[in-house]
């Protein structure tokens, strides 16, 4: 998830009834047409197992609707206004818990391959080779994104992005596939191979390497 709007990091709350600082947690996934949806990204959640409307909630919920479950205390971003909200486990919202930090840094990130998308259209006019290889390069970037800046390096026809992609451990085998062929068209469309020694671009019908000196 990448939510957007980063000032809610910054936000402060205090669970009223414990005085203790309140977690933000992702919002459960809304269900359509219950009415449940909080209207927002993240929720500040009171995770004090020993806040009063969470120890003590187990018997008034047993009581009203004679099942097992509890309360947490909740706010909103950018209000103070409390809310409860049904738990069936000390567990709930544990998993959901939003490290700040690493919230930002999968915002930066998303912002750049936004960019680098953006900037495909051009990139082969503005011989700009640094959005395809940011967006091949990223793991996390959207697959259409980076098939489609694989595409691109055969017009781009820059060697340049060959260093950069044999130093880069794909996940998906099926990229490194896809790069290979590439590869192997542009060096072929220049005449060039490389060096099984030493990795180093020769010319396609070398029989010593000009670098490291390798016989062929
Ligand atoms: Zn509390
Ligand atoms: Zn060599």
């Amino acid at each position: 998830m990448v939510i957007q709007n980063l000032s809610v990091l910054e936000e402060v709350h205090i669970c009223p009834d414990c005085d203790t600082k309140m977690i933000c947690c992702e919002a459960p996934p809304v269900h359509v047409g219950d009415g449940l949806g909080w209207g927002s990204e993240v929720l500040f959640i009171c995770l004090n197992d020993d806040c009063p409307t969470f120890s003590g909630g187990w018997d008034k919920v047993e009581v009203n609707y004679g099942h097992k479950a509890t309360f947490r205390s909740m706010q909103l971003p950018g209000s103070k206004e409390q809310n409860v909200m049904m738990v069936a486990s000390k567990i709930a919202f544990t998993g959901s818990i939003i490290d700040p930090d690493e919230m930002r840094a999968q915002h930066d990130r998303y912002k750049i391959e936004q960019e680098a998308i953006a900037a495909l259209d051009t990139c082969v006019e503005n011989k700009d080779l640094s959005p395809v290889l940011t967006l091949i390069l990223d793991e996390s970037a959207k697959s259409e994104a980076r098939e489609r800046a694989i595409m691109l390096l055969v017009q781009l026809n820059d060697l340049s992005c060959i260093d950069a992609i044999r130093n880069h451990t794909f996940r998906k085998t099926e990229y490194d596939q896809k790069c290979n062929m590439v590869i192997t068209k542009l060096l072929k469309d220049n005449f060039q191979k490389e060096c099984p020694y030493c990795a180093e671009l020769i010319k396609a019908q070398a029989k010593k390497c000009m670098h490291c000196k390798a016989e062929l």
